[in-house]
Parts: structure tokens; sequence; C-alpha cells
């Protein structure tokens, strides 16, 4: 299971105009995906596996990019910063436990001047960040 989803904009627009069964087929692809790793097999609807397609290369993009970020020692720094500010306790359930995530409040990929910002960052249990990004 990753720790976030990420659904690009422009894919989400360029899937909205299909039928129903189709839209939701396409989400549910992503969707799967991002819980894990399930991938479309042969059978699958095919707008969803033509969406799949360019949603994988997005993450993988996306990905790729976090995790130069997330080496730098500018993002060691915001997140040790965060995680000492609100003391390693989740900001949303009030947990502690022993994976912490820091969660981005304005988007990592919307917001690139906002990706070291202390005040931009938020600690929050895997469950409670699992829950804000799906909803
Ligand atoms: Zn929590
Ligand atoms: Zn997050």
């Amino acid at each position: 299971m990753k720790d976030y989803m990420y659904f690009p904009r422009n894919i989400l627009e360029a899937v909205k105009p299909l039928p129903d069964e189709d839209r939701l087929a396409v989400y549910d692809a992503f969707i799967n995906y991002a819980f894990d790793g399930t991938v479309p097999d042969d059978d699958a609807n095919t707008c969803a596996k033509i969406a799949f397609s360019f949603y994988r290369q997005a993450i993988e993009k996306l990905n790729d990019q976090r995790e130069k970020r997330r080496q730098t020692p500018e993002y060691r720094h915001f997140r040790k910063a965060v995680l000492e500010r609100d003391g390693r306790r989740c900001q949303v359930c009030g947990q502690i436990k022993k994976v912490m995530h820091v969660h981005h409040i304005k988007r990592f990929a919307d917001y690139p001047d906002l990706q070291t910002d202390i005040d931009n960052g938020i600690t929050v249990c895997p469950e409670c960040h699992r829950r804000i990004h799906h909803g």
C-alpha cells in the first residue's frame, strides 16, 4: 500500500466526459493500483486500461521527483522540524505510532514552493494519512 494517492488533474479532466461505467472503471483502476499495486488485466475495461497507462507514467514520474526531493538536506530538515513541532503525534487522531508521516497540506505536486515549508507540513499517522487522501 502506498502512503499517498495522487490523481493527476489532466487525466481526471480527460476521463470526465466518459460514460459513468467507463469513468468508474478508470477510477477503480487508479484506486486499486494506489492501494496495492494491482494493474488492470487484459479483460479490464478498455478506457480503464488506456487511462491507467497514462496514470502509471504520471505516478512513476512523480515518485522519482519525490524520491529525489526527499534525499535533499532541505527536505530532511523539513520533515524533522514538522515531526518535532507536532511532538510526533498525529494531528488528526492524536496517536503516536512507530512510523509517522508528514502530509503536505497544499499538495506536494501542485505547490513546489511549499514542499519544504514547515507551515505546509502536518504530522499524521499512516491510517489518517490514507483517509486524508482517499476521502
Ligand atoms: Zn491519525
Ligand atoms: Zn499526504
